[in-house]
């Protein structure tokens, strides 16, 4: 049989291109660049059980690895992180951030732009706790979601137009489940759960529409609760299991404090918690106390999420960020490892986001850099005492997406040298 000289020459050039791609490819494997490399950080991710000394890579906005002594030779920037702890950015779950030109909280004065407070305390994430309802969210998107670097998501509010004081933001005729369960389809990316706050009637519809609301959408309530004449009992019976509860340590004159007289929690508080009602925080300017906070850490109810209920007249109060309120807790004897879990993937979990709030590879480099100061502090609760303490929580650098967004030290930055 006669050699096909013209099929032996071309059998021959496949067989060097499959060897070049195969050689290409797995070069470029070897070569993944990486855009930032942190260097022997204490990492804590909860969600993976890591809480050891670990290097974290991050390329395209990406987490790439976490291991021990990742390979510099292919990094851009090489970031020595030793003696600081390396956790998923956080995420504060009680905010009020639909800034805008109006008197009050709905497209107002009242709220603050997220990245002027959230970044330079390694908060990459916040929830907005319903300053809008289904009329405006339109507006709030456009106006401080799209355009803020730190992840504005949204617990829509069961009022229509979210929180314009009285009387419109209690108008029950514009409560309307159909209506807010549409608009959280429309936007599930961003719009989290449904928000129940104020209102100052004695009947059960708001608060049994924006249930209505949650139960059709599939999402959390949020229960800011000023609610005076609703007894706690009966919200906390009529909450489902992840549905969570803010203000929870504090005493207010608009409804009845978790614990009693006696400084005890009450029994059908206990019972919510075993159902798996959440419990954040909501420190604001006046709803966190040590009087209630403490008493309730030892009998075993902890915060499941720090939210800080930011906004203009919080933030400058006892309360700065929900780095301050993890600084208290941190003082109040909750070690550091469970402090971050609560902060991080705990709270994901509390908004049904397991995409955020750790490190696995492939995840949204979301990262905060944090040091514990050493030193003599005071830590102000809503009633004005001063707590002292010992340690204190500082976020070093900030990253959001894989990009630097916060720098305290210039950790990150190139050397100045006088010329
Ligand atoms: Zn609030």
């Amino acid at each position: 049989m006669p050699i096909n000289h013209k099929s032996v020459s071309a059998t021959i050039s496949i067989i060097i291109l499959l060897f070049f791609t195969l050689f290409a490819s797995v070069h470029k494997g070897q070569a993944q660049k990486i855009d930032i490399l942190l260097k022997g950080g204490h990492v804590i991710d909860s969600k993976n059980k890591i809480d050891s000394e670990m290097d974290v890579a991050i390329a395209d906005g990406k987490i790439l690895k976490v291991a021990s002594n990742i390979s510099s030779e292919n990094a851009k920037k090489i970031i020595d992180a030793t003696g600081l702890y390396v956790i998923p950015g956080l995420i504060d779950l009680h905010t009020h951030v639909f800034v805008g030109s109006n008197s009050g909280f709905a497209d107002g004065f009242s709220c603050v732009s997220p990245d002027d407070i959230t970044l330079k305390a390694g908060i990459t994430t916040v929830v907005d706790a319903g300053t809008s309802g289904w009329r405006n969210f339109p507006v709030f998107k456009k106006q401080v979601i799209d355009r803020s670097k730190t992840r504005v998501l949204s617990f829509l509010n069961i009022a229509g137009s979210g929180m314009t004081g009285f009387p419109s933001e209690e108008d029950v005729n514009d409560m309307d489940p159909r209506m807010t369960v549409l608009v959280i389809e429309q936007f599930p990316d961003i719009i989290v759960g449904v928000k129940i706050g104020h209102y100052r009637g004695s009947e059960w519809t708001p608060f049994d529409r924006a249930l209505e609301a949650g139960r059709m959408a599939n999402v959390p309530l949020f229960v800011e609760c000023h609610l005076p004449l609703l007894p706690l009992e009966g919200i906390l019976d009529r909450m489902r299991p992840g549905d969570i509860y803010t203000h929870s340590f504090c005493t207010a004159i608009d409804r009845m404090c978790l614990l009693d007289e006696q400084k005890k929690i009450r029994p059908f508080v206990l019972e919510a918690q075993k159902k798996g009602v959440r419990f954040d925080v909501g420190h604001g300017g006046g709803m966190f106390h040590f009087d209630i906070a403490v008493p309730a850490m030892e009998q075993g109810l902890l915060p499941d999420s720090f939210g800080s209920d930011l906004h203009r007249y919080s933030m400058n109060s006892g309360m700065k960020n929900m780095l301050d309120i993890m600084s208290k807790y941190l003082n109040m004897g909750m070690n550091i490892e469970d402090i971050v879990f609560r902060a991080t993937w705990n709270s994901a979990t509390s908004i049904k986001r397991e995409d955020l709030g750790h490190l696995s590879e492939g995840t949204v480099a979301d990262i905060a850099v944090l040091s514990v100061r050493e030193g003599s502090f005071g830590f102000i609760d809503a009633a004005g005492n001063k707590m002292a303490g010992d340690r204190k929580l500082e976020a070093e650098l900030t990253i959001r997406e894989g990009m630097i967004v916060w720098d305290k030290n210039g950790m990150a930055a190139k050397e100045w040298t006088k010329k």
